[in-house]
């Protein structure tokens, strides 16, 4: 993990998205500014955090379950057990995962995300999706690239709208991955409940926080050239490998699991 200088700064003025996220999920981790935009966000925000979370774990032990052992998940957020690392490596203890985010809460939090399994190995590095070189770099001194891997960006790309060129953000990324790689990704829909969207949009705007919720085919853009799994981009709730749907829920978020050529 990079050593901070001193305690990482935490801005109380202002929303941060890790943080109104943890308020969605029922967590203390977060701050007035936070609970402000989360308690006017109407109450299926919550439900899709929660199914977001639940399509994480089932993915990852989905894909920990194939094998693949090294993971890099970038927009990791405030630590929520389980975490990734904890699911991947009660499958593979040996895996090897190295966390990333943006916001210093979540690297003053880091340490429940660097309890590994003694076989295995966790990593946190502070870092913007934006500069994919510094976190391929970074990672390269934890994972072997020359074996494949599991990128995860779950609930991150809707904090980038286009000007950020988030596409050609993952673009970049995924071009690191060797071949039999895996790209894993959820993201907000635009199209599934598009008047929610639009609240849930303006409520973030106005604690400060853009958002770039995006429709199915603009999500689906995110995995061109590389193979959908089953069962291909569907919404979270709907993303099943070998477990028992739950109960049906709406869920306004995207998700899929792809394999790099
Ligand atoms: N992946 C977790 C958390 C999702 S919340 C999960 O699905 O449960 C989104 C996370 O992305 C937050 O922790 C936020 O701090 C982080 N994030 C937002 N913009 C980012 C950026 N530009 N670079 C890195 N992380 C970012």
């Amino acid at each position: 993990m990079t050593e901070p200088a001193a305690r990482p700064r935490i801005d109380t003025s202002q929303a941060h998205p890790a943080r109104v996220y943890d308020w969605l999920l029922g967590g203390k981790d977060n701050y007035p500014v936070d609970e402000a935009v989360g308690a006017q966000l109407p109450p299926e925000a919550r439900d899709g955090a929660r199914q977001n979370r639940a399509f994480m774990q089932r993915a990852t032990r989905w894909l920990a379950g194939q094998g693949v052992d090294q993971f890099l998940d970038i927009g990791t957020g405030i630590p929520t057990a389980p975490n990734l690392h904890q699911i991947v490596q009660s499958v593979v203890p040996s895996a090897r995962v190295v966390y990333t985010d943006n916001d210093p809460i979540v690297l003053r939090h880091a340490e429940a995300l660097l309890v590994s399994t003694p076989e295995g190995t966790t990593d946190y590095i502070q870092a913007d999706v934006r500069e994919p070189g510094t976190i391929i770099e970074h990672a390269r001194t934890v994972l072997d690239f020359d074996r494949p891997l599991a990128l995860s960006l779950i609930a991150l790309m809707h904090f980038l709208p286009e000007e950020q060129k988030p596409y050609e953000i993952v673009a970049e990324l995924v071009s690191a991955l060797p071949s039999g790689s895996h790209l894993v990704l959820s993201h907000a829909s635009s199209d599934i409940f598009p008047e929610l969207s639009d609240q849930v949009t303006a409520e973030y705007a106005k604690g400060g926080i853009k958002l770039g919720f995006r429709s199915r085919d603009e999500v689906a853009r995110f995995f061109d050239g590389l193979d959908l799994v089953e069962p291909g981009l569907v919404t979270a709730t709907e993303w099943y490998r070998d477990e028992p749907a739950p109960e049906p829920e709406p869920s306004g978020i995207y998700g899929a699991v792809a394999r790099v050529r």
